[in-house]
């Protein structure tokens, strides 16, 4: 057997195994076709099909309402940031954003390029390392929708609520913590998610979209970035990524074979509880985050001294423990645990911890 390392990238992340396996045996001899899924037409019948089973299974994970259309597309959450207020804003009307770190900053700064922003409450008075509270939010009146990063995957702060906004469409980036348990998707308006952390490869960006805020994009959107268009060619106006598609597929369908969202929210549950207790039972390691706002997906830690970051480093590769390393506009360490990351391997990384922090302490 291959010998796989325990991998804990931040994204492109880890994948199952057992889905690398059956795409590998896949490749050559796609079902007996004698070629790969992604040497086929995306406009035929065999891919039609795949691209509509792995919506379907989607579908059945998170529960989507029959009113909501749900997108494959291209650009990552990334152009998401700009698609979004192009869509949804008309000229003179503002949004609302809620700013709980680097990925939400990054949205609201590429909306701004397009449209008024209004910023509604900021963790920046908590150094982003707790979520500002409901009755800290000054929501505007008139808003065409509000946008909150619901994990942020560099900051390791995560939503343990859901935003109350009335009647206003909330728009949220899922990016990182979409499919790691249960969500209500009638309460949204927009959810969308890069692939690369816990649907697939990269490439790929989902948006699940209610109905009705279809139809309103600006004159001026470009044919590309307008999702009714892209709804009304199921997500297929021109090729779409249809590795990526046919992965997040196989995916979809290992998520359900895992015993669906409540189970697999009860193995991330068993992993980060695993991985904080030990966290906070040594001074050795610090998580600085509101214990409440901490993230079930992306755990970041720092070592008591900083001088011994790259030796943690080193022996972690040694062990068989990579990617550790913090995103560098943190520091330190961040282990990220998405869906595929196995209970196993958190239970090796804390196993690995604690023999360091005995070694160095
Ligand atoms: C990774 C990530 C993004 C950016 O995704 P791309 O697909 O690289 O554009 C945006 N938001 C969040 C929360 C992320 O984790």
């Amino acid at each position: 057997m291959t010998k796989r390392n325990f991998n804990f990238a931040a994204g492109p992340a880890a994948l199952p195994t057992s889905v690398l396996e059956q795409a590998q045996a896949e490749l050559l001899d796609w079902h007996g076709k004698g070629m790969s899924i992604m040497e086929i037409s995306h406009r035929s019948a065999d891919y039609i099909e795949v691209a509509k089973q792995a919506e379907q299974d989607l579908r059945d994970l998170l529960l989507i309402p029959s009113n909501y259309k749900v997108l494959f597309l291209q650009g990552g959450a990334s152009q998401q940031f700009a698609q979004i207020p192009l869509n949804l804003l008309a000229e003179k009307q503002q949004a609302d954003y809620i700013d709980t770190g680097i990925w939400s900053r990054k949205a609201i700064d590429e909306a701004k390029k397009i449209a008024n922003i209004h910023v509604a409450a900021s963790g920046k008075a908590y150094d982003y390392f707790a979520i500002p509270t409901q009755d800290e939010w000054q929501l505007s009146k008139g808003a065409a929708y509000v946008h909150y990063t619901s994990n942020e995957t560099i900051g390791g702060v995560q939503f343990d609520w859901l935003p109350a906004v009335a009647d206003v469409p909330l728009v949220v980036d899922a990016s990182s913590d979409i499919l790691s348990r249960p969500l209500d998707v009638s309460k949204y308006g927009v959810i969308y998610a890069g692939a690369q952390k816990n649907i697939g490869p990269s490439g790929l960006v989902v948006v699940i979209i209610r109905e009705d805020l279809l139809g309103k994009a600006r004159t001026s959107c470009p044919t590309m970035l307008n999702y009714q268009v892209a709804a009304e060619h199921d997500s297929m106006f021109n090729t779409p990524p249809t590795f990526a598609w046919y992965f997040a597929g196989l995916i979809f369908k290992w998520l359900k074979q895992q015993g669906g969202l409540e189970a697999i929210k009860k193995i991330n549950e068993e992993k980060k509880n695993v991985l904080y207790t030990y966290i906070d039972s040594t001074e050795f390691y610090i998580n600085p985050i509101n214990p409440a706002n901490r993230s079930w997906m992306n755990v970041p830690f720092r070592l008591i001294d900083e001088k011994l970051d790259k030796i943690f480093l080193a022996k972690a590769e040694a062990n068989g423990l990579f990617n550790l390393k913090g995103h560098r506009s943190v520091g330190g360490m961040r282990a990220s645990i998405y869906n595929a990351v196995t209970l196993e391997a958190v239970k090796a990384l804390v196993d690995f911890m604690k023999t360091f922090a005995k070694e160095h302490g």
